[in-house]
């Protein structure tokens, strides 16, 4: 069986005699009736098949790739385990990033840490933890790094995070590799060729390579040409001051699908203008092969990951618009909030109902920002109804907050037919866990 929006759902998803959508082989109602509502789904062949479409589609195209989760779309220590299990290392932001890494069993000579104001004390962290790469962002980071690394008396692997002023065409709020962005080191600045000698010239950091990421989603594969075409070229002249480039990063913001008719690139179309670019351009250049290293985060988690909800009061005003309340909203999703992100919806319990109105999907957020999905085709839905949202698994979850103290939604996994629960739904008394009376 199939369904019209089935390209924006896990692999696995179908639907049963029931006409109920399965998600890894489990209807989903049943899911919520065990597990409640809202209730996140994580498809486990899914995740693994993108990690492992990741590696393959670049290695096969450029042998020398490292493949960097970047958690910051959704981690746990369950999400950490699956990835590193599958030979990935990771992108972490945080000292709370690299403390869920390495409980999930990541080994921290695979992690690299990026971030525009890393605190001192995440810096002393990740030296006390031995993270393999710190990504530098600014020069108080570097002279920072540089004298905790020398009152140690260890010199730590590092790259420097330069921005190319190559603009994507993703939504402003997520552009980052633009002049007027607070990451990185400018090249039109001349930020970048300071940034770069000043590091050749602190004995506690070695240079590993350089790092860029231009924002995300970007459904367009002609920024990563530019951009990796134009860093390299900037950076040849640096090999005179003893730059050694081991490593080079494109980042990440490989786009994913949240409408059907909005489908991204795929994997292997990344690949391939990110390695012939590499290519093409190390050669020409002399940087024989560095270490290609992609960090893909949305791509990863993004598809795999389905909000269920349960349909509540719906209030139609007459030629104005019909809003459908969900027992879920900006506290588990901020992001239509945030950026006007768009989205699909399926009756879970009426897979193959045709659509035959213009609803707005709402929250229970005392917010009139609060809405899911704004006009969208559905069919006549009535309260009681369960709504899956697909390409709910990358900066949902990871976004969610606590506002007007409604509990965070239980997590589980599904894959062949089983259930496991990744992370418990929150309580009362977790939401007052911290407060002193
Ligand atoms: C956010 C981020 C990523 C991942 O972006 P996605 O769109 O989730 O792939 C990769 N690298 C850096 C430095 C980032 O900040």
């Amino acid at each position: 069986m199939t369904f019209a929006n089935q390209a924006v759902f896990p692999i696995t998803a179908d639907s049963n005699d029931k006409d109920h959508l399965t998600l890894g082989g489990i209807d989903v109602l049943d899911l919520v009736a065990e597990y409640g509502s809202p209730l996140y789904v994580y498809d486990e062949k899914t995740l693994r098949g993108m990690c492992r479409t990741f590696i393959d589609e670049f290695t096969s195209r450029y042998r020398n790739t490292k493949v960097l989760y970047a958690s910051k779309a959704f981690v746990n220590p369950a999400i950490a385990r699956l990835v590193t299990e599958e030979g990935l290392g990771m992108d972490v932001v945080s000292g709370g990033e690299v403390a869920v890494a390495v409980t999930g069993g990541a080994d921290a000579s695979n992690l690299y840490f990026h971030g525009n104001n890393k605190t001192p004390e995440e810096l002393d962290y990740s030296l006390d933890e031995h993270v393999g790469r710190i990504v530098i962002d600014s020069f108080h980071e570097l002279n920072l790094l540089g004298q905790k690394a020398k009152d140690r008396g260890v010199v730590q692997d590092v790259m420097l995070r330069l921005s190319p002023s190559v603009d994507p065409h993703t939504h402003v709020m997520t552009t980052t590799g633009i002049l007027d962005s607070k990451f990185g080191f400018s090249i039109e600045t001349g930020d970048a060729a300071r940034a770069i000698r000043e590091v050749l010239q602190t004995p506690s950091l070695d240079l590993v390579g350089i790092h860029f990421h231009l924002g995300s989603p970007i459904f367009e594969l002609e920024p990563y040409a530019i951009a990796v075409d134009a860093i390299l070229t900037y950076l040849e002249p640096f090999k005179s001051d003893g730059l050694n480039l081991r490593e080079f990063s494109p980042g990440g913001g490989f786009a994913i699908g949240y409408l059907r008719d909005r489908l991204p690139p795929d994997v292997a179309s990344y690949a391939e203008v990110i390695a012939t670019t590499m290519k093409t351009r190390c050669s020409d250049l002399g940087f024989g092969e560095p270490t290609l290293v992609v960090e893909p985060g949305r791509s990863i988690v993004g598809r795999a990951g389905v909000a269920l909800y349960t349909v509540g009061a719906i209030k139609d005003i007459p030629t104005v618009r019909k809003y459908v309340s969900l027992d879920g909203g900006m506290g588990d999703n901020i992001r239509p909030a945030l950026y006007d992100a768009a989205y699909e919806a399926l009756v879970a319990n009426r897979v193959s109902a045709v659509s035959t109105e213009t609803v707005t999907l709402a929250g229970k957020y005392c917010e009139s920002g609060d809405l899911l999905a704004k006009d969208i085709d559905m069919p006549v839905v009535e309260s009681g109804d369960l709504i899956a949202m697909p390409a709910s698994g990358a900066y949902s979850p990871s976004m969610a907050s606590v506002y007007n103290l409604n509990p965070r939604p239980a997590m589980v996994m599904v894959n062949e037919g089983k259930a496991k629960v990744i992370r418990r739904r929150e309580t009362f008394a977790d939401l007052m866990a911290l407060d002193v009376a």
